[in-house]
């Protein structure tokens, strides 16, 4: 697995090859059989990988949340669903976002204060274990960037298509 250290400077290096091999996916590839394959290699590859380690995704990405979601969390933290909205979330585009990368809930051990009740974004994230990949090819390639389990299943996946990348 790569190492987190060296995942932007890698995703730069590769961005080329894995936009080509996004390309061949959607030419070659069968989407239930990609499916298949893109949950066999997320739950080997997670199950062997400590995302308390890592956490990219909470320092790069804005979580979403629903509207029971919001209610849900700020329970949690004895906040009224009014002020948790002034104080974390902006309305965007009609979406419910954290307002601040890194989020205000991780903490600096790496762990969730709202863990029990994190939004489904936060726990469906990558989403590689989720149907119609090859649909979502484009944001599979985009979070390479972040998290070096999409990476790694990248690099894998070519293996096993054999995809050679010509310039
Ligand atoms: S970026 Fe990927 S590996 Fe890192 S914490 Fe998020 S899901 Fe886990
Ligand atoms: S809510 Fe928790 S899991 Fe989601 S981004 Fe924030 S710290 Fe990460």
């Amino acid at each position: 697995m790569i190492e987190l250290k060296d995942l932007k400077e890698a995703y730069y290096a590769k961005e080329d090859e894995n936009y080509a091999f996004r390309v061949y996916l959607k030419n070659h590839a069968d989407s239930k059989t990609l499916d298949e394959q893109f949950l066999s290699l997320h739950n080997e590859l997670f199950s062997a990988y400590d995302c308390n380690d890592c956490r990219n995704c909470c320092k790069k990405y804005e979580a979403t949340f629903k509207a029971h979601e919001i209610t849900e969390a700020a329970n949690l933290l004895h906040m009224t669903v009014k002020s948790f909205k002034e104080k974390y979330i902006i309305d965007a585009f009609g979406e419910y976002q954290i307002n601040t990368k890194p989020c205000h809930f991780l903490a600096d051990d790496n762990s969730c204060a709202i863990e029990p009740c994190k939004p489904d974004s936060c726990r469906k994230y990558p989403y590689t274990n989720q149907p119609d990949r090859l649909f979502s090819s484009l944001s599979i390639i985009e979070s390479s960037r972040v998290c070096p389990v999409v990476y790694e299943m990248l690099e894998r996946l070519k293996l096993t298509y054999d995809f050679k990348y010509v310039k």
